[in-house]
């Protein structure tokens, strides 16, 4: 018997990255548009493995299945770790991709080259609707450029070159990031987890 997944995140680009990944396991997917009325979740703890947790469990509970969320971020070292849980909104309440990048470029304005390290890290939750929760994470080192490059994935992908490659992560083609990924990180992981 397939297992029932519910995938939930309104991300679409996450959801794609998330489906990928896990594709080829016995499992249906479902997504939150499945079940109208499901609450939003604030994202107001402050770990990431909080919010994915809290994310994932109040979907389990409200679709009465299990459900899969996560919560990602960028670290960047010399801003103390800063833009971590806050990346989505990190230039304010009308933030987007673009002015993200546009807020934490101005912000590395005049870091040289070795000073700009940073990693991205997420946190897969696994919640059960009985209030049992999983969490896997992952992790990839880094550094940041100085302008965007390339057009795929989402988010600080234009700026953010993985250790060991000169090429952007939004340089990459989808095959590639899944296998350097924080996500691809935390997803195998789920994979193990689920194929037993
Ligand atoms: P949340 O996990 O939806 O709270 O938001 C995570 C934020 O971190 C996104 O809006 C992006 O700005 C950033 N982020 C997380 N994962 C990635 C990634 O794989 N590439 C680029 N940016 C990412």
């Amino acid at each position: 018997m397939p297992i029932e997944l519910v995938i939930a995140t309104r991300n679409k680009k996450k959801v794609e990255e998330i489906r990928r990944i896990l594709e080829g396991l016995p499992a249906t997917f479902y997504s939150i548009d499945d079940f109208p009325g499901c609450p939003e979740v604030e994202e107001d703890t402050d770990t990431f493995e909080g919010n994915a947790a809290k994310k994932a469990l109040t979907v389990a509970r409200f679709s009465g299945r299990p459900a899969i969320a996560d919560d990602s971020g960028l670290e960047v070292y010399a801003l103390n770790r800063a833009p971590g849980v806050f990346s989505a909104r990190y230039a304010g309440p009308d933030s987007n991709d673009r002015k993200n990048r546009e807020r934490l470029l101005s912000e590395m304005n005049g870091i040289e080259e070795n000073k700009r390290g940073a990693r991205f890290v997420c946190y897969v939750a696994l919640a059960f609707p009985d209030g049992k929760v999983e969490t896997f994470e992952g992790f990839v080192e880094g550094s940041l450029g100085t302008e965007p490059r390339g057009s795929s994935g989402f988010g600080y992908d234009p700026i953010f070159y993985p250790a060991g490659y000169d090429r952007t992560f939004a340089e990459m083609n989808a095959g590639e990031k899944d296998a350097l990924s924080h996500r691809g990180m935390a997803l195998k992981k789920l994979r193990e987890y689920l194929s037993g």
